[in-house]
């Protein structure tokens, strides 16, 4: 029986171990989505969509489907899923790896100003601020709302019927619905053409949302920072090829056939 293995979604790394995976004929692949976002790109392999149910929920799916192995391939900032991971993996003995990518490093010409949460952000942005580029996720965008001295340039992938879904009105914010990955000079094009002049981001790394901060430094322009949580608690790699060794290694599986070209992360 191949091993069935639980990718809990959301990143590119995610999509890069389940292709990995999914091409090595070795595994029974499923990836897990939370289901927030309309017509999200497809993974290889099994989907399954939405909450589990919190750890009570989680630990009863790993045992009803026989889970082997959890990959927490969740984004940075989705702390409570990878929480909840490591916990149920506790309670069932299924092991878990987090894969926790590096944020990103301050460098010669940037202006970041960090700050621990998007509401701290919200208080942070100068009185009556012009174009100011929220590229921080839809959840966030309600901690913004009380600003209403300030126009705003939300970049998000979802669109938003109603922009008073969000608490502010269409003299306050502007919408752009567009996934990434991006690069440099397209985001120094859209700096300049709508007028940016603060970006306010979090702090996710990776290379797929890293062009803007290149573009904001050959621009000038500061960048709110926001911190990111704790990292989870359990066993943490940094990126799809420790996370792909890691299960080689705990399923005592025969080498994985899997050329460093494939495991390349593209977005
Ligand atoms: P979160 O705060 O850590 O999780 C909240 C709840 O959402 C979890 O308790 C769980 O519900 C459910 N959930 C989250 N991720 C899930 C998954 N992959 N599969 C099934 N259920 C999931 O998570 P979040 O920050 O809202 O992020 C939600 C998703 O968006 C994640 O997949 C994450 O990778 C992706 N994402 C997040 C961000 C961000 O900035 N937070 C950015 C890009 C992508 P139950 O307790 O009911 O199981």
């Amino acid at each position: 029986m191949l091993a069935r293995v639980l990718i809990l979604g959301g990143t590119s790394e995610g999509f890069t171990i389940a292709r990995a995976l999914s091409t090595t004929g070795q595994f029974d692949v499923v990836t897990s989505m939370a289901g927030r976002t309309p017509a999200p790109k497809q993974p290889a392999g099994k989907v399954r969509r939405g909450g589990f149910g919190g750890v009570a929920g989680l630990s009863s799916y790993l045992t009803r489907n026989n889970i082997a192995a959890v990959v927490d391939a969740t984004h940075p900032f989705a702390h409570q899923i990878s929480q909840n991971a490591t916990q149920a993996g506790q309670a069932c003995d299924v092991p878990v790896v987090h894969i926790h990518r590096e944020g990103w490093q301050q460098r010669d010409g940037d202006k970041w100003i960090e700050v621990g949460s998007s509401a701290e952000a919200a208080t942070t942005i100068p009185a009556n601020a012009r174009g100011v580029f929220l590229t921080t996720g839809k959840t966030t965008l309600k901690d913004f709302a009380e600003r209403r001295d300030v126009h705003f340039l939300a970049r998000i992938v979802a669109p938003i019927l109603k922009c008073d879904d969000v608490g502010l009105l269409p003299r306050h914010i502007s919408f752009i619905h567009k996934r990434g990955p991006f690069d440099v000079a397209r985001e120094r094009g859209l700096l300049i053409d709508r007028r940016v002049s603060l970006v306010v981001s979090k702090n996710s790394g990776g290379s797929g949302a890293q062009a803007k901060l290149d573009a904001a430094r050959e621009l000038g322009l500061s960048v709110i920072m926001i911190q990111r949580p704790p990292p989870p608690t359990g066993l943490i790699v940094a990126n799809a090829t420790e996370a792909l060794d890691w299960l080689h290694r705990t399923l005592n599986l025969p080498e994985l056939m899997i050329s460093d070209k494939r495991l390349a992360v593209t977005d």
